[in-house]
């Protein structure tokens, strides 16, 4: 299996030569065609999998058609960290490098103010923690209405750190017709059932 059998735009496939990559990884060769397919995808994954491109790849894929408009990112992306994600950030940076995409890290501990300018000017990637992106949102500084992508990332992590309910509310603000991608080291049953709540006939994947 190449990179190149699975869907990926050609200036995607051109950051993914430019990073070294030779071969897609498991996760990668499984999720990445569903993704281009516009499929749910729920990914049983640990970090050091390649889970990070398995979905940022399809994503800058799926981003070169249509534009952002301001305080209406297109997609999101769930972190239950900062560090991770800064790092997530640093990827769509990288194999982002073809592409003019515009980013925002909405994270605890960085002024409103720069995160607001950013909203304003129409973001394709919003990268956030979750009580973050909900002191935006409740500061009517973001309207989740245009999400066509959202990530849900570590989802384990976020049971552990008290996110579950946050996550709730997030995904009822986010239309019905978004297509996301929930990541989980571990399906413990708090886990299990917020993908039965919020994936639509996902497509299971386990690495
Ligand atoms: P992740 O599981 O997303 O945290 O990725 C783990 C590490 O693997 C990162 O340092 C990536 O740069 C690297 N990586 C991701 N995909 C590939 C690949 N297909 N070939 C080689 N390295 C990769």
């Amino acid at each position: 299996m190449s990179f190149s059998e699975l869907g990926l735009s050609p200036k995607v496939l051109a950051a993914v030569e430019a990073s070294g990559y030779t071969t897609p990884t498991p996760i990668q060769a499984a999720a990445i065609p569903h993704v281009l397919a516009r499929r749910d995808v729920l990914g049983i994954a640990q970090t050091g999998t390649g889970k990070t491109a398995s979905f940022t790849l399809p994503m800058l894929t799926r981003l070169e058609s249509g534009r952002a408009r301001a305080r209406m990112p297109r997609t999101l992306i769930l972190e239950p960290t900062r560090e991770l994600a800064a790092q997530v950030e640093e990827s769509f940076q990288k194999y982002g490098q073809n592409h003019k995409l515009s980013m925002a890290l909405l994270i605890g501990g960085v002024s409103f103010g720069d995160q607001d300018a950013k909203l304003s000017r129409g973001v394709d990637v919003l990268i956030a923690t979750p009580g973050r992106l909900l002191d935006h949102s409740e500061r009517g500084k973001l309207l989740l209405t245009g999400i066509e992508i959202l990530v849900i990332d570590e989802a384990d992590r976020m049971l552990d750190m008290g996110f579950i309910p946050d996550i709730e509310r997030i995904c009822k603000l986010i239309p019905g017709s978004r297509q996301t991608l929930f990541f989980s080291a571990t399906m413990p049953p708090e886990i299990q059932r917020l993908t039965d709540q919020f994936l639509r006939d996902p497509e299971r994947i386990e690495v």
